[in-house]
């Protein structure tokens, strides 16, 4: 299987090997402007990174529906 190499950040949100998107932040004055993450729940691409105040992206397998494990 090939494999792509790629440098994450701390502040990226990526867990596994799902494919990945990028977020960007509409707000000029947020602390992160683009992030990695590959949460297969995302819609809106354009919000705040959740350090900076956003919703912490859904890990594919710990969804809180299905009991948070
Ligand atoms: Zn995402």
């Amino acid at each position: 299987m090939k494999r792509e190499v790629i440098t994450l950040d701390k502040s990226d949100r990526v867990v596994g090997d799902r494919p990945m998107h990028i977020h960007r932040a509409t707000d000029p004055s947020a602390k992160i402007k683009e992030w990695v993450c590959n949460s297969p729940y995302c819609e809106d691409l354009s919000g705040p990174h959740p350090d900076d105040g956003g919703a912490e992206p859904i890990v594919q397998g710990r969804e809180p529906w299905r009991g948070g494990r």
